[in-house]
Parts: structure tokens; C-alpha cells; sequence
């Protein structure tokens, strides 16, 4: 039985922090305006037929580069299953990925970008397999720190199913490391995140982090 996801998850707003974002016209000419100053002041050419259009088009980018704080509506549904608990309670995991993310260093406002891999051991409650990536996506598509990505993702899942358990894998690169500092090219930044029986059973951390590696 499909349930409602906002009756079921107290305030899904709070949960997935969701903000409310409304630009007036008035207030996108401004940005468009700002950008353009620094544009100029930064050395490119906005008299171009190829940039003329460049402070608008950059706006909207990070718009929608940034729309994961506007929610998903289609990240509604978690259905219940058969597992009441006790010694028919099953540990079997369900693992996405490799999920493509980008986001946005909320240090240098470049972007970084890698793979998510979610895993979660099921209780009463399932979700949408599609749904684990609107929820990466919700997460992602904004101003970010790789840490805190992993925290929200692994958070809102326990907070929307109470599964036994939570795991997930994020490999990123950034382009702030890249393009500037140290220019390290190729590095990639691991995260890990448990919660519940991944915290406390290295076998299943174990199972999880092979089926990750088993791309194909
Ligand atoms: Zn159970
Ligand atoms: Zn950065």
C-alpha cells in the first residue's frame, strides 16, 4: 500500500530542508546586472554576439544548478512491507548506484561532481528505487560540502523509511582542488557514511562496499 510521504514523514520540508525560493523579475536583472560587472572586471569581452547573452545565461545556470533546494515532487511515495521484525526480519540489502551527481563547493562556488551509491536494508517501510536518485539529487543540487551531502542523504533515508540500516558511498572530484590551490588533478575524495546494522556489522559494510565496486 502506497502511503502518503508527507503524512508518513513528519515535516518533509525539514527533513529534505527544503527553502523557498522566489526571484522577481526585478531582483534576476539585478543578479544578471552584478554578474556582468564581474564578468567584465574579471577581463571577458560582454560585447560579443557569443557573451552578450553569457550573465543571463550564467544566472539561470546556477539556478538550476542549485533547484535541489526546491524539492522534488515526485519523491512522494514509501511503501510498507511484510517485515514486522524479529527472526523473519531479513538483512538483504538494496544498493543503487553508481547515481551521477554534481554540485556546488559552497567554499568556492566551482563545481564538483563523482557517484553516489546508496545502500539501505529495508524494515516495514521501502522506497522507489528511482527515488534514491531524486533524493542524491536533492541533496547534491546545491551549495555543498561532500561531508554534508552524506550526512543529509543517510539522515533523510532513516528518517523517511526507519530501515535497519543505511550505507553510502560518495566519490567526488572538485574542481576548487583542480583549477586552483594545489591543481592536483585526479584526486578523488571518498566519503563513507553508516547507520544502524552498518555501523555495528563489518560484513555487511564488507558485501556493500564489493557491490560498489562491482560497476557493471
Ligand atoms: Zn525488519
Ligand atoms: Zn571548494
Amino acid at each position: 500500500m502506497p502511503s502518503d510521504f508527507n503524512r508518513k514523514s513528519s515535516g518533509i520540508n525539514e527533513i529534505l530542508d527544503l527553502k523557498r525560493r522566489q526571484i522577481s523579475d526585478e531582483q534576476r536583472k539585478k543578479l544578471e546586472n552584478n554578474a556582468a560587472e564581474i564578468f567584465s572586471a574579471l577581463g571577458l569581452d560582454l560585447n560579443t554576439p557569443g557573451t552578450i547573452d553569457t550573465p543571463r545565461r550564467f544566472i539561470q545556470a546556477l539556478f538550476e544548478a542549485t533547484e535541489g533546494y526546491d524539492g522534488d515532487p515526485k519523491l512522494v511515495k514509501v511503501f510498507d512491507t511484510e517485515c514486522k521484525g524479529g527472526p523473519d526480519c531479513r538483512l538483504s540489502q538494496i544498493i543503487e548506484g553508481p547515481i551521477h551527481f554534481f554540485s556546488l563547493c559552497e567554499h568556492h562556488a566551482l563545481p564538483f561532481f563523482g557517484t553516489a551509491y546508496v545502500g539501505y536494508i529495508a524494515h516495514e517501510h521501502i522506497i522507489g528505487i528511482s527515488k534514491l536518485t531524486r533524493l542524491v539529487r536533492i541533496f547534491t543540487k546545491r551549495f555543498a560540502v561532500q561531508e554534508r551531502i552524506g550526512q543529509q542523504i543517510a539522515n533523510s533515508l532513516s528518517a523517511l523509511l526507519q530501515p535497519h540500516g543505511v550505507a553510502l558511498l560518495l566519490e567526488a572530484r572538485h574542481m576548487c582542488v583542480a583549477m586552483r590551490g594545489p591543481r592536483e588533478i585526479s584526486p578523488i575524495t571518498r566519503t563513507t557514511f553508516w547507520r544502524g546494522e552498518f555501523d555495528t556489522n563489518p560484513f555487511l559494510r564488507q558485501e556493500f562496499l564489493a557491490a560498489c565496486k562491482n560497476k557493471n
